[in-house]
């Protein structure tokens, strides 16, 4: 038999081998120049004055982005169930509550109107997750935000990539092994608004006034304030230099995302399923997802795990985990029953796609 068709890779090559004995060479592994470089470059590829602060993992920008904008104990933050548990984690990181909402089933994102019904006078913010990559109902989302003052902190995580339009707040990605770029492990904090940028700096570095432009000269602060709980999740120097190279490489795996999921799209018309209604013409595709029959999802899961191809359920609803219970989101139940993720990745071809398309067609052909 045939390899294994995995999941989601990191597409990686000698480019980011060479940064990383660079970064040996020079000897200085932790945060540096190195950040402030990559820090520079996403600004430059986002253009359009958004500013970054990079720190070690997706899930430490979402919980920094929720202190700094002074979320913690007695605050809520409505959240779409269908989502990594990191988004429900950051959160509850802060001492506020993440309150489930459900989801729009035609795009797996936040539907605008359960977030209506789920304000309360406690609630301080919004955390829609960029499903797949695309925007969802990010609109209505930003509409309701609006009307009620509450920020909007973007889960992301999917999304990188994708063109940023329209009046945002505050953004975040994750550059973690298998997202769209990788720094090994790695996050940002995006935003226009500099008390953000500056507290999230301060944030990431043990709550130390200022530190991030000392360790960008190379120096460390000796004498300095602190002021309130902070956190060790500064970027190091080795994992900007991984994502520099691959953010180099952003349009040719963007092109490469976009046309495998196109394939899956054209070699799996008239089948008994259906796909998401994303927005193709602007994502990066960071899953490739399908919706089948709640009877069919987990046959057709095991028939083509027997035949090497390896699948995955984003996400099981985080109301169904005991820690995040006590919210009812009918529509991320259904949806967790029916959603089945296909092989989205840079190492993949074409070859690949059709061998998984082909077992599909198969699968339904015998049921
Ligand atoms: C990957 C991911 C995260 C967390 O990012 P890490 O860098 O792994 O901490 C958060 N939310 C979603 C939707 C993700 O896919």
């Amino acid at each position: 038999m045939s390899d294994l068709i995995r999941l989601s890779r990191a597409c990686l090559g000698v480019e980011e081998k060479e940064a990383i004995l660079r970064i040996m060479d020079e000897g200085y592994l932790g945060m540096g120049n190195e950040v402030k470089a990559f820090e520079q470059e996403l600004e430059d590829f986002l253009a359009a004055r958004w500013k970054v602060a990079c720190v070690n993992t997706g899930t430490s920008a979402l919980h920094l982005a929720l202190q700094a904008c002074g979320i913690g104990t007695g605050d809520e933050v409505i959240v779409p169930s269908l989502t990594y548990v990191a988004s429900f984690q950051a959160i509850s990181a802060t001492g506020a509550i993440p309150v489930a909402c459900d989801i729009d089933l035609k795009n797996g994102s936040m539907d605008p109107i359960d977030v209506a019904k789920k304000i309360t006078s406690r609630t301080k913010a919004l955390m829609p997750v960029l499903y797949g990559g695309d925007k969802g109902n990010l609109n209505e989302i930003y509409a309701v935000a609006k009307k009620n003052k509450l920020r909007v902190i973007e889960d992301a995580a999917h999304a990188f990539g994708a063109s940023i339009d329209g009046e945002r707040d505050i953004i975040c990605f994750s550059f973690d092994g298998i997202k769209n770029i990788t720094c090994g492990e790695g996050g940002a904090v995006v935003s226009r608004d500099p008390n953000i940028l500056e507290r999230v700096k301060d944030l990431r570095l043990l709550a130390v006034r200022k530190d991030t432009e000392k360790r960008y000269q190379g120096q460390r602060s000796w004498d300095f304030e602190v002021e309130e709980q902070g956190w060790r999740y500064h970027m190091s120097n080795l994992n900007a230099a991984i994502g520099r190279a691959q953010l180099k490489k952003i349009d040719t795996f963007a092109q490469k995302r976009l046309s495998l999921a196109h394939l899956y799209r054209q070699e799996l018309q008239n089948l008994p399923m259906r796909f998401l209604d994303l927005d193709w013409a602007h994502i990066v595709p960071h899953i490739f997802v399908i919706i089948v029959s709640e009877e069919q999802r987990n046959e057709l899961k095991t028939f083509l795990e027997n035949n090497g191809v390896e699948t995955g359920i984003h996400y099981k609803p985080n109301h169904l985990l005991k820690k995040f219970k006590g919210f009812e989101c009918l529509n991320a139940e259904k949806f967790w029953t029916q959603a089945l993720t296909l092989p989205l990745h840079c190492l993949l071809d074409e070859k690949d796609v059709l061998k998984v398309t082909d077992l599909i067609k198969l699968f339904f052909s015998k049921a």
